[in-house]
C-alpha cells in the first residue's frame, strides 16, 4: 500500500471494530499518514466509548447521533448535550433519511431527523447526512427546518442533480471506498463535477472497503485508495487530493490540519 501526504478519514466507525483490535487498527492508520479520524458514534454505548478513546488520541474527533426512540430518552439526550456543550463533538451525526434498507418507517425517520436538525442547530454543530433514495424528502425537510448550510452528504451515492442541489445549499460531499469500484460511470461522474473545494474522503469503516480489498473488513488505513480512485476520475494528483480534501475537512469540522502546524 502506498503513502501518501496526509489524509484525513471524515466518517468511520471505530465502535464496530473488536475493542481488542482497535489500538492496531489505529497504528495502521497512522503507518499510512492518516492524520486524523471523525469517528462516528452511531449511538450512546459508541459515544461512551469514543470518549474514552479521544482521551488518549486527541487526533480522533468524534460525531454523534441521535438514535431512533419515540421520544428521546432523558439520560441520552442530556448525555448527548454535555457532550456537545464540553466540545466533545464536531458534529451531529450520522443522521438522515434511508429509503432503501426500510429499517424503519418513513415517519419515524423524518421525525427523528427534524429533531436532530434542531439540536444540532442548538449546540451550533455541523450534521453530516447519510441519504438513501430519500433526496426529495431530505431538501424538502431541511429547507424548512434547517437554517444553517454546514451539512455533508457523506458516503454519496446519489445523481448529479442531486450533487447540484446540495450544492447550491452550500453543503459539503463525501465519497467513499465505492469511488473505486468498476462499475460506477454515473457516481464517477458525479465525483469529477463537484468543484474540489467541497469534497471530502472517508472509509465509512468497517464497512465498504474499497478495491483492492473490496469485500474484507475495511479501515481508516485503506483511505489512501478513495484518494486515488478520486485523484484517476478527476485526473488530479494524489497530492492535490490530499491537500484539497484535508483542508476541506478540517474546515468542515473547525480542526486545525495536525500536518500543517509547525
Ligand atoms: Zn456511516
Amino acid at each position: 500500500m502506498e503513502k501518501t501526504l496526509p489524509l484525513i478519514d471524515s466518517h468511520a466507525h471505530l465502535s464496530l471494530f473488536p475493542k481488542e483490535e482497535l489500538e492496531n487498527i489505529l497504528q495502521r492508520a497512522k503507518e499510512k499518514n492518516i492524520e486524523r479520524i471523525i469517528n462516528v458514534c452511531i449511538d450512546l454505548p459508541a459515544l461512551e466509548q469514543g470518549l474514552f478513546l479521544i482521551q488518549k488520541h486527541p487526533w480522533i474527533s468524534l460525531a454523534a447521533a441521535l438514535t431512533p426512540h419515540d421520544a428521546l430518552k432523558e439520560r441520552e439526550a442530556s448525555f448527548f448535550s454535555k457532550a456537545a456543550e464540553e466540545k466533545k463533538l464536531v458534529a451531529i451525526g450520522e443522521t438522515g433519511l434511508d429509503y432503501h434498507h426500510h429499517s424503519a418507517s418513513k415517519e419515524s425517520q423524518k421525525k427523528l431527523l427534524i429533531q436532530t436538525l434542531h439540536f444540532a442547530e442548538s449546540k451550533a454543530l455541523p450534521l453530516i447526512f447519510h441519504c438513501r433514495d430519500a433526496f426529495r424528502d431530505l431538501f424538502e425537510i431541511t429547507k424548512s427546518e434547517l437554517s444553517s448550510s454546514r451539512a455533508l452528504l457523506h458516503c454519496f451515492t446519489g445523481t448529479k442533480e442531486e450533487a447540484k442541489e446540495a450544492l447550491k445549499r452550500g453543503w459539503s460531499i463525501s465519497f467513499s471506498g465505492i469511488l473505486s469500484f468498476a462499475k460506477n460511470d454515473l457516481l464517477k461522474e458525479v465525483a469529477a463535477f463537484v468543484p474540489l473545494d467541497r469534497i471530502l474522503i472517508e472509509t465509512d469503516a468497517p464497512y465498504l472497503a474499497p478495491n483492492p480489498y473490496r469485500g474484507k473488513r475495511n479501515e481508516p488505513a485503506y483511505l489512501f485508495e478513495v484518494a486515488k480512485a478520486l485523484a484517476l476520475l478527476r485526473k488530479e494528483s494524489i497530492e492535490t487530493i490530499a491537500t484539497a480534501t484535508t483542508k476541506n475537512t478540517c474546515s468542515f469540522f473547525s480542526l486545525k490540519s495536525i500536518s500543517s502546524q509547525p
